[in-house]
């Protein structure tokens, strides 16, 4: 038996990493269960070339064993395995990656799914285990290998019997301490939640034996024990089946499957993109608002994949706040990760992803809003607020993205309408697009600033939420039309100059004595000819509306 130290440099930095790189300690499960899939495909690829080497898919899985008693689990493999220099070289050197070497040599470039690249992820072993032991027969070798280590202080080395190819990790588990509890990594439970969550959609089995009971046969009453292997992960991600063998069935069960929400979704958006950055993803639009939306606690973000494996929970980034309510995941094999394979190393990646899935989003919600108008009402109906915020905030495209989603109560139509249906009904001679601010649709109706603009024929949109005129403002124009309030000064309807100017004089007196009752109230007292059967009204002049001004005067300095 030999025994071999680390080299210095790979000491300190096996410390380093088992207490620094990585936020959460299951993801050990994660690395090793990635290493050993992609010792399976190594398998695979050299099947491809060597003909003396048949691939039999169902020869090939992962297989997990935990033991309580012993305080250990293994992580077997059937895969390529490792030589002794393998070992010494792949375990024995951190920061060198067998498998980033594998995908170089074999000229893998296209389509591959190898995971591995840093050589660091084995190493995360040592952040659950005391001793790390691993067992290993190469293909093509006759000899197998065991390999062991305690952490930092090195590794021995030495000759064992392995009957078949492939590798097992055996992980002596530590003792619970008054911080972390690592007994769960024993239990077959919690094994099974961080295996589905992180590594569900490895496109190897991943089995366990699986204890579980069921009614004794020949009584209604008993129960018995028994003990079943079971494959553990789904295998297939939905994501790369095609479309058409997918059902609305299928998408929602995914959508409750991964707890993207509790109600069931109002539309899902299936996404695969073969360009410059290969992607795919799976969207929902929820029914119903999260009960925190609004909240400080909501998080926005979708998954992200690299691979199939789990690499981010909630990629913020992957979202605009507008459309922070949309749920789902994306999966590309071209992302460029770090070590820790936490945190992405260039966003430039991420950035376009995300600015395409934007699109999409918009296009679908479109079509929605096009084909499903009930559909679409709904929508609107809970994240529409949403949408008039992403204008009001505008950083540049919003407007662009979102002016032909936003809607409004129509006074003519009676039900909601957007710019671009509002815009389609204007007659030649009407300037602006109306609208009336106000707090619900029966106090707008009977508001008397909108009587002479109704009277004229025109439409007036009705804005009854508090974000609606900011929006608006900052909007501007929609297809070069301008915003008018419907109590703003010059509503660019003609009118009897001369008769108004008249009664202006005519009246003088009397104006005159209200504004001094008024003063500091109003700026001015004069006849209009905008009101009917209303006698008084109040209008603004300038930018800032009355309605406007309420708000603004609500909110804190
Ligand atoms: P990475 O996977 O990023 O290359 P790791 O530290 O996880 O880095 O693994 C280091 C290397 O050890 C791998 O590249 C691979 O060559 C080898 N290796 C690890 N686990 C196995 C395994 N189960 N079977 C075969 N080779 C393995
Ligand atoms: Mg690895």
């Amino acid at each position: 038996m030999e025994k071999k130290e680390f080299q210095a440099e790979s000491k300190r930095l096996l410390e380093m990493m088992i207490n620094s790189i990585y936020s959460q300690k299951e993801v050990f499960l994660r690395e090793l269960i990635s290493n050993a899939s992609d010792a399976i495909d190594k398998i695979y690829y050299k099947a491809l070339t060597d003909e003396q080497l048949t691939f039999e898919k169902d020869s090939y899985y992962i297989k997990v064993v935990p033991d309580k008693e012993s305080r250990t689990l293994k992580i077997i493999d059937t895969g390529i395995g490792m030589t002794k220099e393998e070992l010494e070289n792949n375990l024995g050197v951190i920061a060198k990656s067998g498998s980033l070497a594998f995908k170089t040599e074999n000229e893998i470039k296209d389509g591959h799914d190898i995971i591995g690249q840093f050589g660091v992820g084995f190493y995360a072993a040592f952040m659950v285990a005391d001793v790390v032991t691993v067992i290993s027969k190469a293909h093509g070798s006759d000899e197998a290998y065991k390999w062991e280590s305690e952490g930092a202080d090195g590794y021995s080395i030495e000759t064992v019997r392995k009957d078949s190819i492939g590798t097992e990790i055996i992980l002596k588990i530590k003792e619970n301490t008054e911080d972390d509890n690592y007994d769960e990594y024993l239990e077959q439970y919690s094994i099974q939640t961080i295996i589905k969550k992180y590594s569900d959609f490895i496109r190897y089995p991943i089995k366990m034996e699986m204890s579980s009971s069921r009614p004794k046969e020949g009584s209604e009453n008993e129960f018995e024990e028994f003990v079943e292997e079971q494959t553990i992960n789904s295998m297939v991600p939905i994501w790369r089946k095609n479309k058409n063998e997918l059902t609305n069935e299928d998408y929602d069960a995914f959508y409750m499957e991964k707890r993207y929400g509790f109600d069931k979704p109002l539309k899902h958006i299936h996404v695969s993109v073969d360009g410059t950055i290969r992607y795919n993803a799976i969207l929902y639009i929820p029914e119903k608002i999260p009960f925190d939306y609004y909240s400080k606690e909501f998080e926005k973000g979708l998954e992200l994949y690299s691979n199939g494996v789990l690499i981010m929970n909630k990629c913020a980034d992957l979202l605009p706040d507008y459309f922070g309510f949309v749920k789902g995941m994306v999966d590309s094999e071209d992302l460029s990760l770090n070590i820790s394979r936490e945190i992405l190393q260039h966003d430039r990646q991420l950035k376009l992803i995300a600015k395409n899935i934007s699109k999409k989003i918009k296009s679908e919600l479109q079509s929605l809003l096009k084909n499903d108008r009930a559909k679409y009402d709904e929508f609107y109906k809970s994240f529409g607020r949403q949408l008039k915020f992403g204008i009001y905030n505008d950083f540049g495209s919003n407007k662009e993205m979102l002016q032909d989603l936003i809607m409004f109560y129509s006074s003519k139509e009676k039900k909601m309408v957007t710019l671009d249906e509002y815009i389609s009904r204007m007659t030649e001679e009407q300037k602006y697009i109306y609208y009336a601010s106000g707090d619900s649709i029966e106090r707008i109706d009977k508001l008397p600033q909108t009587e002479m603009v109704a009277d004229k024929g025109y439409e007036i949109l009705y804005f009854t939420e508090d974000i609606d005129e900011f929006a608006i403002k900052m909007l501007m124009t929609y297809k070069e039309k301008e915003f008018k309030s419907v109590s703003s000064g010059d509503l660019g309807i003609e009118a009897d100059e001369n008769e108004k100017e008249d009664q202006n004089e005519e009246h003088q007196d009397l104006f005159a004595a209200m504004k001094d009752t008024l003063a500091g109230k109003v700026k001015d007292v004069r006849a209009s000819k905008r009101l009917k059967s209303h006698p008084v009204c109040l209008s603004a002049d300038g930018e800032v509306t009355i309605e406007m001004e309420k708000v603004l005067n609500m909110m804190p300095d």
